[in-house]
């Protein structure tokens, strides 16, 4: 059987998740020799930019229009299209400003330059694009990826947990950062498969990960809620990295 032909490509974003695959180490050779990569520009300048994909896999959110064509161009190519990263699942950090006017930004930070910029609300993949599979993390976690690859390789989809980033935490029996001390911690609206990396470090989550799809919003914000943490500041917490209708959980 032939293998997998596979591009590796990024948008706007900081190539964090581009650069996971490639500090693979131990594994990298093993998975360079089951994938035909054709097209990874992070890791050589000889690729073939024009050929059919079996697996595109795509960091970084779209931030401009080269950004939306590179996009197309690559979903027309590929037959499945995984996103890789916050970012590129999320929007991520660039996103946080999405109801902001674009051309004031731009004219705040460039100045009269700004106006001729290339620049466009930050969108997720799937605002653009259909998406096969997500794989967020900022970055993405080298298990979750080799995780990945294996699945693909075997023809089927890869199963991430949808619980909170909180049972994760105590399944490392960490005492809560919420509970005993007040902090805002995101853990319990947060996707888990970060083995609960912050709080295990005595530092709050902040959410990088992306909503839980298996959250319970309201109990989560009736926690914070109990101990004075505003719907507002969570809210305003969790933007950073990927949207949460905290509204969802009204209890009023
Ligand atoms: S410290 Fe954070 S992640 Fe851990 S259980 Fe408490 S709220 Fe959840
Ligand atoms: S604990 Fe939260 S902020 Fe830290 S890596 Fe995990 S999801 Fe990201």
């Amino acid at each position: 059987m032939s293998k997998p032909r596979v591009g590796i490509f990024g948008l706007t974003g900081c190539a964090g998740d581009q650069l996971v695959i490639l500090n693979c180490e131990d594994q990298l050779l093993d998975v360079v020799g089951a994938l035909d990569i054709r097209d990874f520009l992070m890791a050589t300048s000889a690729n073939d930019t024009g050929c059919r994909l079996d697996v595109a896999l795509v960091e970084g959110a779209v931030l401009s229009r080269r950004d939306e064509e590179k996009l197309r161009r690559i979903r027309e190519r590929s037959q499945v299209l995984v996103a890789i990263g916050t970012c590129a699942v999320w929007g991520g950090v660039a996103a946080m400003d999405g109801d902001a006017d674009r051309a004031a930004l731009l004219q705040d930070i460039y100045g009269a330059a700004g106006a001729s910029y290339d620049s466009t609300p930050a969108r997720a993949l799937h605002d653009v694009v259909k998406v096969d599979l997500n794989v967020s993390g900022c970055p993405i976690e080298k298990e979750e990826i080799l995780k990945t690859v294996a699945h693909l390789l075997n023809g089927d989809p890869p199963v991430f947990p949808d619980y909170p980033v909180c049972a994760e935490c105590r399944m490392r029996e960490n005492n809560c950062l919420l509970v005993e001390k007040g902090e805002v911690c995101c853990g319990p609206l947060t996707a888990a498969g970060c083995n609960a990396r912050c709080p295990e470090l005595r530092i709050a989550c902040l959410g990088c990960r992306g909503p839980a799809s298996d959250a319970s919003i309201r109990s989560a914000l009736a926690m914070f809620g109990e101990r004075g943490i505003p719907r507002a500041e969570i809210a305003r917490k969790l933007r950073t990295f990927a949207p949460v209708d905290t509204q969802a959980g009204a209890t009023a």
